[in-house]
């Protein structure tokens, strides 16, 4: 089975007070010495594959390029990587290629290497078309220069775009939420990812809004209701603009679902490069009851710059699949067919799907098993009822 590619680009033009990624602004030394470390892993992609006891796949079908910004690097790093990549894997002719953009980092330069490196599907970090709003969380973009930057892209022949919007910014109402909703769709785009801002304490805003405080504008963030009631909107209109949900975040319209990021909810076999990148691929290992290997890069950029980033794997039995393959599937609006999974998983889980069938946050029709939209806004609290103990064996 093709493989999917993750490229991960840690850095960013200034940091968003809400982000809780492992991104920064870094000078220009740290990304040369990125782009190095980059490289290697990627031309030693095999060989961890092998020492793992993992299926090595050369033929590639998809790639996404994370981040952070990956186009705050040069056009010339942006090169690099795509040849590192092309050096050691095969690269389909129809595979998907996605590149995170910042709106406004567009610069002519840089879409003339996306293309070159075979860019054919961007997704812009637009987060809200409400200039004071996006001001508010320390983004340097405007609305405007996100509708230059889809024209940019449909101009060079890319259609395909993302937009993202986040529900819960600062200074977000019903009327200015409605707004940007009418601008994405007025805009034309295909796909639209649609996130709920998260307070947690791994961000500025997070920490501020759970200490009260009034720092980035955080007494101007809605209530968790409101921002719930926004995203529940958003489902609507979007279905009415053309683009139906397939998964909790994401809304396309028909054949532009994003193929890497289904990769990820359909267990198929993925291999991430760069800082905090995680990979899964399919064991070699017969002797054992083991399925597939997780493996994964710390999210510290000194130590990954030191080549000693790798982290233990962790190898996943034919319960820990069929396990994974509930909750991850249970993220898509399709749902799950309760045929794919292990009998003796549904009947291990018997009790938490009817309790959850009872509490209207999930719906069965058949063998299909899927979230209702009350379970999309809770669905942590969902996942988490299927994930048991050791479903995985930690690898010594
Ligand atoms: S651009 Fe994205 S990754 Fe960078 S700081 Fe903002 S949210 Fe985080």
């Amino acid at each position: 089975m093709p493989l999917g590619l993750y490229v991960s680009v840690p850095f960013c033009r200034s940091k968003c007070s809400f982000c809780n990624f492992a991104s920064g602004v870094f000078s220009r030394d740290k990304m040369n010495g990125y782009i190095a470390q980059l490289q290697e892993e990627i031309a030693s992609a095999e060989t961890r594959a092998t020492i793992l006891h993992a299926e090595f796949e050369r033929s590639v079908d998809s790639i996404y390029f994370g981040g952070g910004t990956p186009t705050t690097l040069s056009p010339d790093q942006l090169g690099c990587i795509f040849q590192a990549i092309r050096n050691e894997f095969h690269v389909q002719p129809d595979a998907e290629i996605t590149v995170e953009c910042a709106p406004g980092t567009l610069r002519p330069e840089i879409l003339d290497a996306l293309l070159q490196g075979g860019t054919n599907r961007v997704s812009l970090g637009t987060q809200s078309f409400i200039d004071e709003e996006i001001k508010s969380v320390g983004r340097l973009h405007t609305a405007q220069q996100t509708l230059a930057d889809i024209n940019a892209l449909r101009a060079a022949g890319i259609a395909n775009i993302n937009v993202d919007l986040i529900a819960g910014l600062p200074h977000q109402t019903a009327e200015r939420w409605r707004a940007s909703l009418d601008q994405l769709a007025q805009s034309g785009v295909p796909h639209a990812s649609v996130y709920i801002l998260e307070i947690d304490e791994d961000s500025r805003l997070g920490r501020e809004l759970i200490a009260g405080g009034n720092r980035y504008h955080a007494h101007h963030v809605p209530d968790s209701d409101l921002a719930a009631d926004l995203y529940l909107e958003a489902v609507d209109f979007l279905d009415r603009a053309g683009l139906p949900q397939y998964e909790i975040s994401n809304f396309a319209r028909p054949d532009f679902e994003s193929h890497h990021n289904l990769k990820y909810w359909t267990r198929q076999p993925y291999f991430g490069f760069g800082l905090d990148a995680h990979s899964m691929l399919r064991a070699n290992i017969t002797s054992l009851d083991v399925e597939s290997v997780r493996f994964a890069n710390g999210d510290d950029l000194l130590t990954y710059l030191a080549g000693s980033a790798q982290q233990e794997p962790t190898f996943i039995g034919h319960q820990g699949a069929s396990e994974e393959t509930m909750f991850l599937g249970l993220r898509l609006n399709r749902g799950i067919d309760l045929h794919t999974i292990k009998p003796a998983i549904t009947q291990s889980f018997d009790r938490e799907i009817r309790e959850l069938l009872n509490l209207g946050l999930l719906e069965q029709s058949g063998n299909s098993l899927r979230l209702t939209s009350r379970g999309r806004l809770l669905s942590n609290e969902v996942f988490e009822r299927f994930i048991t103990v050791p479903a995985a064996l930690a690898a010594g």
